[in-house]
Order: structure tokens, then sequence, then C-alpha cells
């Protein structure tokens, strides 16, 4: 399989390492110890576009592969990954669903203003009691005329105290137990609110909350999908999601692997660099072949994904190999940096924190064995 990247995506690539470099990577500090949604970085992706990218010109996007998509978000990662985060789920959990089930005139409607970056997307599946097992979903939308009243409560949501625009997934219980459908939601609805929101241990710049639905009407033209369909569709966005988060765990490593081989070149103990150790060479050399096979897996699967192939199985991978990878990287980085790997002053920590993300949401490393268990036993 070819992985060469076409001048266009290289030039997108080096625009985006440009701008995390300048921009990201300076104030990722700043954003995790901040606890706020980084809106200022969130802004200025928006004036280069990439709040709209796979999605096509006519609805306001940038357009351009899932290659394309994987490569920017890797490189967003690796300068700030709670960045990174924010865009994954603004893009392919809330911008690409409406782009690929959504109607006409929904695309027409919802796209622009969320690939312009004028509002903010969110996706919302996850529940008190449906977690890994979404298919135990308790929030019910019942048919009233032309519109449909959703009550229930989505815990998690990533962008959930700042998003406009929410694909939520509900159960019609006249349909159970298919019912599960998905629906575009504003969050200026009558009887959507949101709790406070979470303190987490990492990905500190994006944020969390519970979003309640409280007797929330929703128009019939904002089903996403038809009826009964919404399994179909949350599987298939997470599919994408996933390579989104593959990218973003290669991009953490990424990082740690430089700031890794950098730390190792200039510290010195017993008089020499600790890079001639060779127990810390072995450490970076298992690093970068991790980081590297993860990148491959990550690529094939978006590569596959462009040329229309399923890829629950490939995305599922990609996702296990980066994120393992990642958080493996993250606890060799620390070792490396030795105590001050341990203090809140050095980027490692911060990794650390931000890697431990990737191995549980959009599917735990669990679930994701139990996806490719499947694909391989079918
Ligand atoms: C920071 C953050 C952001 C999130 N963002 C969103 C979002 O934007 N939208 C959204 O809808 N959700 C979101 N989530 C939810 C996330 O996808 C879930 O947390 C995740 O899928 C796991 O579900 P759970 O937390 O209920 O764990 P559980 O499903 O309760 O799992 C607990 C443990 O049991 C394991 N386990 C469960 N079942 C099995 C099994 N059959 N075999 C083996 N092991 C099993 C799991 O792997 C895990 O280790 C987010 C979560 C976090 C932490």
């Amino acid at each position: 399989m070819d992985f060469h990247l076409t001048e266009e995506e290289k030039m997108l690539q080096a625009t985006a390492r440009g701008f995390a470099k300048k921009e990201l990577e300076p104030v990722a500090a700043e954003v995790d110890e901040a606890e706020q949604f980084a809106m200022d970085n969130f802004k200025k992706m928006a004036e280069l576009g990439f709040t709209g990218m796979a999605i096509p010109p006519e609805y306001g996007g940038t357009g351009g592969s899932m290659i394309a998509l994987v490569v920017v978000m890797e490189e967003l990662a690796k300068a700030c990954a709670s960045t990174c985060d924010i865009i994954d789920a603004h893009i392919s959990l809330c911008a690409r669903p409406i782009y690929l089930y959504g109607t006409e005139e929904q695309k027409r409607k919802f796209l622009p203003p969320l690939t312009r970056g004028e509002k903010i997307g969110s996706f919302a599946i996850t529940e008190a009691e449906a977690g890994s097992d979404i298919s135990a979903i308790k929030t019910t939308a019942v048919r009233d005329g032309d519109s449909y009243i959703i009550n229930g409560s989505k815990l998690f949501i990533t962008n959930g105290p700042v998003s406009d625009i929410v694909v939520v997934f509900a159960s019609i219980p006249a349909l159970a137990p298919r019912g599960m459908t998905a629906f575009i939601v504003e969050t200026d609805t009558p009887g959507f609110s949101r709790a406070p929101q979470y303190k987490k241990l990492g990905m500190r710049g994006a944020t969390n909350t519970e979003l309640v639905f409280d007797n929330v009407r929703v128009p019939e033209s904002n089903r996403l999908g038809a009826e009964g369909k919404g399994m179909r569709i949350c599987l298939a966005t997470l599919d994408e999601g996933r390579l989104g988060i593959a990218a973003q765990a290669v991009g953490i490593g990424q990082a740690i692997l430089e700031h890794a081989i950098d730390y190792a070149k200039e510290r010195k103990q017993f008089g020499a660099p600790i890079s001639q150790s060779q127990a810390i060479q072995w450490m970076l050399v298992d690093m970068a072949v991790k980081v590297q096979s993860a990148r491959l897996l990550t690529y094939q699967a978006a590569s596959l994904y462009d040329e229309s192939a399923r890829i629950s199985k490939e995305a599922a991978m990609a996702k296990l190999c980066a994120s393992e990878a990642c958080m493996d990287m993250a606890v060799k980085g620390i070792q490396i940096f030795g105590g001050y790997g341990y203090m809140m002053d050095s980027p490692m920590q911060r990794y650390f924190r931000d890697a431990k993300l990737t191995q549980i949401y959009e599917g735990t490393s669990e679930v994701q064995r139990m996806v490719i268990a499947r694909a391989l036993l079918a």
C-alpha cells in the first residue's frame, strides 16, 4: 500500500505543522492549566479552515480526504492534544455524520456555521448505564405530531459545555429493541440544559459535561437518517472518530519521542549524556518503532476509507495500536526524564495524562479488541 501524500496533502501537513508549532505548542500548558474550552485555538483553526476539513466547499468546508484529516489531526495533537480533541468531536463526530446522513436541507442549514467555526458541534451517545454497551441507552424520543419529544441525559460529552449543535442518539420506544435513532439538537431548544463541567485528569483544554434533555421538542426535520437507523449511524461515525483518536495518539506519541530524544542527548550522568546508555537507547528505539507502526496502521485505515472500503476492523486496529503505544511511550517518556518527568512543569506529565484518555473514549481498548475479534471470527 502506497502512503505517499499528494502535493496538496503535503502542503496541508506543512501548514498544520507550522500553525501548531507557532500557535498551539506555546500555549498548550496554559490551555491545560486553565481547564477551559480552548476558544482562541478554535477560532484560529476556523480562520485557517481546519474546522471545515473533510466537508465539501458547497457546505462551507475545505474538503479533503480522510488521510488529509488524520495528517492534520496528528500535527494538532503533537502540539496540543486538547485542541485536536475539540476538532475530532466537532468534525468527525458532528459535522461528518450530518454530511453523510443528513438531508440536503439539514446540510445547508447546519454545516456552514459548523465548518466556518461559528457554531461548535458535539456528539452524545454515552449514558449512566450505557458506556461500552451503547445499545443500553435509555434516552427516549417519542413522536408527537411532526416532532419528537426527547427525554434523558448524556454523560461525558466532549465540547458539551459550549456546543451549539449536538448529534444525539435516542430510542423510539414503539420500535424497541431496534428504535435507536439519531437527531440533530440545537442547544437553545427549550428543555435542554447542561450540568457543570467535569474536572478531568487530562485533555483539559477540551471540556466535557452531562447534557440533560427534559421534554426537548425536536422537529421531524431534525431527525438524522431514518427511524431505527441510529445504531448504524453511531457505529459508522465511531469508526471515523476512532481514526481521529488514532491520529491524536500518534501525534502525542511523536511529541513524547522528540522530547525524550532531546532530553536524553542533553542530560548528563556519570560523565556522559544518558543517550549513550543502551538502556535509554532501547527505550527510544521501542518508542520510535511503536509510533511509526501506529502511524502506518492509521494511514492504512484512512486510505482504505478514502477508497470507500468499510473500516470497522482497521479503525479499531489503528486506535488500539496507537493508543496503547501512546500510553506505553508516555510511561517511558517520564522514565527517561527521571525526577523532572514527574514535575508539573515538565511536558511529559501532560502527555501522560492526555495519553490515558486515548485508551478510553470512542471505545475502550477492550471494546476495540471486541470489534477486531468479531471481524476475525466472522
Ligand atoms: C474525557 C471523555 C470524553 C468523552 N466524550 C464523549 C463524547 O463526546 N460523546 C459520548 O457519547 N461519549 C463520550 N465519552 C464516553 C466514552 O466513550 C465512554 O466513557 C467509554 O466508551 C467507556 O464507557 P464507560 O465509561 O461507561 O465504561 P464501561 O463501559 O463501564 O467500562 C468499564 C470498564 O469495563 C470494560 N468493559 C466493559 N464491557 C466489557 C466487555 N464486554 N469485555 C471486556 N471489558 C469490558 C471497559 O473496557 C472498561 O475498562 C467520553 C468519555 C471521556 C472519559
